[in-house]
């Protein structure tokens, strides 16, 4: 889709991770086709910037040799990001099951039930793994537990006959550095350069580890202990708690330019959650937050335990932002 820098091209991986070769394709299409930059999105997709229309098609024929073309329906599950062989084999039927032209916004997930659970996530269809069975949820409605082996037959006839089993949404949560035998990393607002990522298939392979997984925190998880220079692997960082959408001059919709602020933000010291957004449509986060600042005509609208298109209290110069400490 057209972005203000460009092309802006979604790549979704299979079972939520790509393998050390795709990995490195992609980092080397951002490099060479795009503008070096990859975004991790809030579905766990992977996003390259900045390509031109003549680029195609060698990205095209790239993306074909990696693998990543075909069955882009199937694609659209979101994994646990510790999941095991038998929880993405599930994710895989499950893709598989999916009837072609589906709209782009259906999306599925699988969750194995683990630490890192996303059974709270937004997903048209939900199996997630509970000690009874897998519990089934279609259009955000459980339909009860059934046996692995039946859960996406169950799914797809939306079977009201299941033993009847609700559990509640868990609300997602990031956790970084070593998680057992994985390691959780995370870049500031989702951004990771495309040497970044060629540099960590590098350590992912002297490793041993080899996929690179996504989630919906954007932070990538790797199984096994590596490398994390250049990245945030303490949960308490405060560039973590904020978002900040691509802004300006990435988005044609954007005057201020996001990230550099929300960076001078997390420098001040800020404490709460702060959601920095180009403009009224908030991209960046979809729940509110303590502080929103809304850009509009090159000044931050400011709204406070809200969302980005709430009623702006006053509206402010990005270069006087730090007076936000002592309002
Ligand atoms: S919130 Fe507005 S400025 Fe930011 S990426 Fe979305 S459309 Fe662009």
């Amino acid at each position: 889709m057209p972005s203000g820098d460009g092309l802006l091209v979604r790549v979704r991986p299979w079972c939520g991770a790509f393998t050390l070769e795709q990995a490195k394709g992609l980092a080397d299409i951002a490099a060479t086709l795009g503008n070096g930059h990859l975004d991790l999105t809030r579905r766990a997709n992977l996003q390259i910037r900045g390509l031109g229309e003549e680029n195609l098609p060698a990205l095209h024929e790239t993306l074909d040799r990696l693998g990543l073309l075909e069955d882009e329906t199937a694609r659209n599950v979101m994994v646990d990001p510790l999941a095991g062989p038998e929880v993405r084999a599930l994710a895989l039927a499950l893709g598989r099951s999916l009837p072609e032209g589906r709209p782009a916004k259906f999306g599925c997930l699988v969750d194995g039930g683990g630490p890192l659970s996303i059974s709270g996530e937004r997903a048209d269809i939900a199996l997630c793994v509970t000690p009874e069975g897998v519990a089934v949820r279609v259009d955000g409605e459980w339909l009860g537990v059934t046996e692995i082996d039946h859960a996406v037959a169950a799914a797809s006839a939306s079977r009201k006959s299941l033993a009847r089993m609700t559990i509640p949404p868990v609300p997602g949560r990031r956790r970084l550095g070593r998680l057992g035998s994985f390691t959780g990393l995370a870049v500031p607002f989702g951004r990771i350069e495309s040497h970044q990522l060629a540099d960590l298939v590098a350590s992912c392979a002297m490793a041993g580890a080899s996929e690179i997984r996504l989630s919906p925190w954007r932070a990538l998880y790797v199984g096994a202990v590596v490398d994390a220079a250049g990245f945030i692997v303490d949960e308490n960082d405060p560039l973590l708690r904020i978002e900040a959408c691509p802004g300006a001059p990435a988005c044609a919709s954007a005057t201020v330019d996001t990230r550099a602020d929300a960076r001078r933000l997390a420098a001040m010291g800020f404490d709460r959650t702060i959601h920095v957004s180009g403009c009224a449509k908030g991209c960046a986060r979809s729940a509110p937050a303590d502080l929103v600042l809304v850009g509009k005509d090159g000044r931050y609208g400011v709204v406070r335990n809200g969302k980005a298109r709430d009623a702006v209290e006053r509206t402010i110069a990005p270069d006087a932002l730090a007076r936000l400490r002592s309002a």
